[in-house]
């Protein structure tokens, strides 16, 4: 087994209310609701995970959703933006939909020779529709009114806003895999070929840019997709030979994970693909009933009281 940074795992971002984050991402969106769990640390809020019909690496968007959370701001140090890949002639069709459900969205844009079009979540956070220069050959989930020639493929890519770019460049480059591959004014493109889609990492160079925080609306951490845990711990060595720190694997029921801060102030992650999101409910189940961990179990009666109900 190749011991490869195979592009993005999962972005988790901070949500304000449930339904609302939930009816945005399924209908709106049209992803797939792969996985209703709470969050490992707190187990009184959800944590939602939302993906493909496979729910695939490289298409994972999660969530923790705190009905009255404060809204946060983006600034140096964070994931500033989130990239999903649409097919060639759909934006039109994204455009006149966000409209329709009144989704704050900009005008359609070129950047690096990709059309995209910018849009933000209930919560104000950033996104963006990117049209690949090459189709993305994943396999999308369709709903009854976003059909496959729509419908997003996954992630495209992930923006980084930092102050300054060589410390966290060369964790991309040296210890991920990636090659900067294109520069547009302080915006630099760094891209892996070892993954056929969620390949692409940007970083913006900001170095006057006022300090976000993190809170409702804003990403909290970004995860990079290893195989599986035995390469997972060959990073972990590569990551303390940087002179950072990094946590000890963690089991997170669907992937093992390590978390370390990167000199540019983004927190990071690496995940596995094992075991994945069919270890606790069939692929046909995926999303439909809440699943907990085990430690958690012997609580749900008190849990699924506590926890928003949720309608879908
Ligand atoms: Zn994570």
């Amino acid at each position: 087994m190749e011991q490869k940074i195979l592009g993005l795992h999962h972005i988790t971002a901070i949500a304000g209310p449930a339904q609302r984050n939930l009816d945005f991402y399924t209908q709106t969106l049209g992803l797939r609701f792969i996985k209703k769990t709470v969050n490992f640390d707190d187990p009184n809020t959800y944590h939602f995970y939302y993906g493909n019909q496979q729910g695939e690496p490289g298409t994972i968007l999660t969530f923790f959703p705190w009905e009255r959370v404060k809204p946060g701001v983006n600034g140096p140090g964070m994931a500033t933006n989130i990239g999903y890949a649409v097919p060639e002639g759909s934006l039109a069709f994204w455009a006149d939909r966000f409209t329709s459900r009144r989704v704050v969205h900009g005008e359609p844009g070129e950047q690096f020779g990709e059309q995209y079009l910018p849009f933000q979540d209930p919560d104000g956070l950033q996104l963006r529709l990117i049209v690949p220069t090459t189709p993305d050959p994943r396999k999308p989930w369709t709903t009854a009114d976003i059909q496959s020639d729509y419908a997003t493929r996954g992630f495209h890519s992930v923006t980084l806003t930092v102050r300054s770019i060589t410390a966290t460049a060369t964790i991309l480059t040296d210890i991920f895999g990636y090659t900067l591959v294109k520069q547009e004014g302080n915006r630099f493109r760094f891209t892996t070929d070892a993954v056929a889609g969620a390949a692409v990492v940007d970083i913006i160079e900001a170095p006057g840019d006022a300090a976000g925080h993190v809170a409702g609306g804003t990403n909290h951490h970004v995860a990079f997709r290893v195989a599986n845990d035995e390469i997972l711990m060959h990073f972990r060595e590569k990551i303390l030979a940087k002179g950072l720190h990094i946590t000890e694997k963690i089991d997170r029921n669907y992937f093992y994970s390590l978390y370390f801060r990167e000199p540019g102030g983004v927190l990071f992650e690496l995940a596995s693909d094992n075991p994945g999101f069919t270890v606790d409910e069939s692929l046909e189940e995926l999303g439909r009933n809440l699943k907990l961990p085990a430690q958690y179990e012997p609580y749900r009666a008190q849990l699924e009281k506590t926890l928003t109900p949720l309608k879908y």
